[in-house]
């Protein structure tokens, strides 16, 4: 890991309440599709009592020349930073950390599931894996409340992997949406799957999010070791 100072290039909202901010990529800076940075602000216009780093996913692939993180907007004062962070300005970063990266091994089947921003460290590796040309079957389940909260959902559909399928699912009814409905459940997930055997399974999101899916997968007999997590707080 190291640490490094980079300037925001784009902002752009991506859902309701919810930003992409897209910097520049320190040229010496490698990392694996999955792993995330520590953000530090630097100019501070807003201070609380809370720290004033939060961990981001890298949202963007290894091989893009940028760097994309996305979050949602809130009261903190990390938030309110970033989110009036002038195109041009700098923050620091510690990056890379973490482990929710792909195995080697080809053959094991993905699950992805997660919910609202949980997508980041997943588009990264959808990026790379597109880029890859991967052949890897991979089925990604992504929760939202409505289309409108939904952070880049569209662009979840159109990754063109060859054995890749997206399930987008919304929590409440939507008159634009004719999807599927409802939380994540085993139902949902049998569904889609052809086996629930011989899968690792991904899970992305706030520990309320990843409580619900360890209660979900362990009923349905995944092996503990076949799940793996990324704990948002
Ligand atoms: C590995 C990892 C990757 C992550 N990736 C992302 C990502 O890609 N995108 C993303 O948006 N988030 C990500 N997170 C979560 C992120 O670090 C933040 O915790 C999250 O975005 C909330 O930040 P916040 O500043 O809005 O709230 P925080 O200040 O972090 O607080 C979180 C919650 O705690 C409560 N809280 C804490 N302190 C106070 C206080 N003093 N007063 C009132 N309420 C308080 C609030 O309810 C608040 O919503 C990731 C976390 C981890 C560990």
């Amino acid at each position: 890991m190291n640490e490094y100072t980079i300037k925001l290039k784009k902002k752009q909202k991506v859902a309701e309440e919810t930003w992409m901010f897209t910097f520049q990529k320190p040229a010496d800076l490698k990392f694996q599709a999955g792993q995330y940075a520590m953000l530090e602000i630097i100019e501070e216009r807003f201070t609380d009592d809370r720290p004033k780093f939060r961990a981001m996913s890298i949202a963007s692939a290894p091989q893009d020349n940028h760097l994309d993180f996305i979050m949602r907007e809130s009261e903190s004062a990390f938030k309110k930073n970033i989110t009036t962070l002038e195109i041009g300005k700098e923050i620091k970063i510690k990056a890379p950390i973490g482990h929710f990266s792909l195995p080697e091994d080809k053959n094991k089947k993905i699950v992805f599931l997660t919910a609202g921003v949980g997508i980041t460290p997943i588009r990264s590796i959808l990026r790379e894996e597109e880029l890859k040309k991967s052949e890897r079957k991979i089925t990604l389940f992504y929760s939202n409340r409505n289309v409108e909260s939904a952070a880049l959902y569209k662009e979840m559909e159109k990754f063109k992997l060859k054995n890749y399928k997206c399930v987008n699912t919304m929590t409440r009814k939507c008159t634009n949406w004719n999807g599927e409905y409802g939380r994540i459940n085993d139902e949902m997930i049998s569904k889609y799957l052809d086996e629930v055997e011989n899968s690792l399974y991904y899970v992305v999101g706030t520990k309320k999010f990843i409580e619900a899916m360890r209660k979900t997968l362990t009923e349905m007999k995944v092996e503990k070791e076949n799940i793996i997590f990324d704990n948002f707080g």
